[in-house]
């Protein structure tokens, strides 16, 4: 096995590990690393530990701000089971979903574009920057600048946004219209001193 190659290890010198043949092993990453000759021989480990830590870092990557033709990803959503989620905000109707990072590369909408999304409801969403007014437009669907309807299973919620820096920023999803609107009152004057 010396020499030998096993993913990112070289196998260098013979050596022991609890009593078991293992070997000294240069990681490409420069560290050297003592492995059990089974676990390099069954793949079980392929780096110093760097691979996982990148691989890691991959799928923990700040995907915020993200933008592609379907989506703009507006917040990392804290999830069971250490899948990592985000709030997305579909670019074709205003609508928020959740989707890990191969969805968001993968999907095409929320799931709108099949039902068809009215032109008037996409044309609100694209125009971010008119959120920066205060005053309500018929175009809004809640009547409340930045504030949006979410349906999911079919459950309403609120969601709130605010304009910062031409970008739109998440609030917080809401059970009433209520509580979205004041949150956003709130930002106004936090953000924009209003
Ligand atoms: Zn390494
Ligand atoms: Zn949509």
């Amino acid at each position: 096995m010396k020499n030998k190659r096993f993913g990112r290890l070289v196998a260098v010198e013979l050596t022991k590990k609890n009593n078991r043949s293992a070997w000294l092993c240069h990681c490409d990453c420069g560290n050297t690393k003592i492995v059990r000759a089974d676990h390099l021989r069954s793949g079980a480990v392929k780096s110093c530990g760097c691979l996982n830590a990148d691989k890691k870092k991959e799928r923990f990557k700040d995907m915020t701000d993200f933008e592609n033709d379907n989506f703009k990803v507006i917040e990392k959503v804290e999830s069971h089971n250490q899948r990592v989620q985000w709030l997305c905000l579909c670019k074709h109707c205003g609508n928020t979903t959740v989707l890990n990072s191969s969805e968001i590369a993968k999907t095409k909408s929320c799931g709108c574009l099949k039902k068809g999304a009215s032109a008037e409801y996409m044309a609100q969403i694209r125009d971010f920057e008119s959120l920066k007014s205060t005053k309500p437009t018929k175009k809004n669907t809640t009547g409340v600048r930045g504030v949006y309807v979410r349906n999911r299973r079919g459950i309403t919620k609120y969601q709130a946004f605010i304009n910062v820096n031409k970008k739109p920023k998440y609030l917080g999803t809401f059970d009433t219209i209520e509580e979205a609107a004041k949150v956003r009152k709130q930002a106004e004057r936090d953000f924009w001193g209003k």
